[in-house]
């Protein structure tokens, strides 16, 4: 079973093979052009993916090493995400599907974060998550802690109530004057800062959901203070502003995680999306599953952000079950992971 995966739900195109659940290839193409804007331009995405999709396509069969005809189908994103950006995915597969005379397969974005780990790749050692396990998934959009019963079987057991962990980040980065996306460079500057030079206040939201609004608010008026005193307070702070909003919002997530496992005494672990890629976050994960005896999976780098591997897998087990989609499948910018 050879299937092509095409992601194009925000700012990154991506195109991925991969042959009985090994990947052949993974290209992704991410776009510069939002960056001026402090956040992404929808129309500027849609009219990027138009441009980027069929060299993105071509080089992921070139260096899988396969030819066109030998793919068993095409899987593609069908959202959540940006529409303008989901149909260019969307439309791209359906010509293909009807040139190529393969099956189509619709993936949930959200399910192919959790599917991650189930990638595989040559030379590369595998191990893989048993059923059920716990996944904390973290992205621009989502910050949710879900029971995975199978490979399309989930559920979730808390979520965002407001704002996504990443968009915490992001949020925090713009009103301290940092590019978009803030994430990462707020991890890397935490490296250098004091996690305990700052408090910020965490929310009480009742059993395993978040909330992150609030926090943003905090900082926000924290800084405003801040600056009535000092104007250069920002400049002269940069890398305990960012540990310890850092520390707060891992703080945050591990407390709700490390509830979730207690209560349904899960301890295969997994993690996922953009912000699973936070330094800082991947060594909390790490401490607390040493103490718990927890079980736990952190994707390698390339498959914490957007990419098409992840839709790939998902779409070859959904193969396996026969699952394909029909020509007037319609993309969704709203879905939760059981659409
Ligand atoms: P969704 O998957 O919910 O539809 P998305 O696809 O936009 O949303 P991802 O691409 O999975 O989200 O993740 C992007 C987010 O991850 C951004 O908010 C970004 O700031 C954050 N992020 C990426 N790397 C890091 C990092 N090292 N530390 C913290 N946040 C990070
Ligand atoms: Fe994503």
């Amino acid at each position: 079973i050879i299937i092509l995966g095409i992601e194009s739900s925000c700012d990154d195109t991506s195109a991925a093979i991969i042959r009985n659940g090994v990947l052949l290839s993974n290209i992704i193409a991410s776009q510069k052009v939002h960056e001026a804007y402090g956040g992404v331009v929808p129309e500027l995405a849609s009219r990027a993916h138009q441009q980027n999709i069929v060299p993105v396509v071509d080089q992921a069969i070139k260096q899988a090493g396969i030819s066109r005809d030998e793919i068993s189908a095409v899987a593609y994103t069908r959202g959540p995400g940006l529409l303008g950006s989901l149909l260019v995915g969307s439309s791209f597969a359906k010509g293909f599907s009807l040139a190529a005379g393969v099956p189509m397969i619709e993936i949930n974005h959200l399910q192919g974060h959790v599917l991650a780990h189930f990638i595989q790749e040559e030379g590369v050692e595998f191990r893989e998550p048993r059923f059920p396990h716990l996944n904390l998934l973290v992205s621009g959009g989502n910050s949710q802690i879900i029971i995975v019963r199978d490979h399309l079987e989930m559920e979730v057991i808390g979520q965002t109530i407001d704002d996504a962990a990443g968009e915490a980040f992001d949020k925090c980065a713009k009103v301290m004057g940092m590019p978009y996306p803030g994430g990462p460079l707020i991890d890397k500057l935490a490296k250098e800062g004091n996690p305990n030079a700052f408090e910020f206040s965490k929310p009480r939201i009742k059993d395993l959901d978040y909330s992150f609004s609030g926090l943003k608010t905090s900082f926000l008026y924290f800084l405003r203070d801040q600056i009535k005193e000092n104007e250069n307070f920002i400049e002269e702070n940069q890398a305990d502003l960012c540990a310890s909003l850092q520390k707060t919002i891992i703080d945050i997530l591990m407390d709700k995680l490390v509830k979730a496992a207690k209560q349904t005494g899960i301890k295969e672990i997994t993690v996922g999306g953009g912000v699973s890629a936070n330094s800082g976050l991947q060594n909390a994960l790490k401490a607390e599953a040493e103490k718990r005896k927890w079980n736990l999976f952190i994707p390698k780098f390339a498959f914490t952000m957007d990419n098409a591997a992840m839709i790939a897998i998902t779409g070859y087990y959904k193969f396996k079950k026969g699952q394909f989609a029909a020509q007037d499948a319609v993309p969704f910018a709203r879905m939760s992971i059981n659409d």
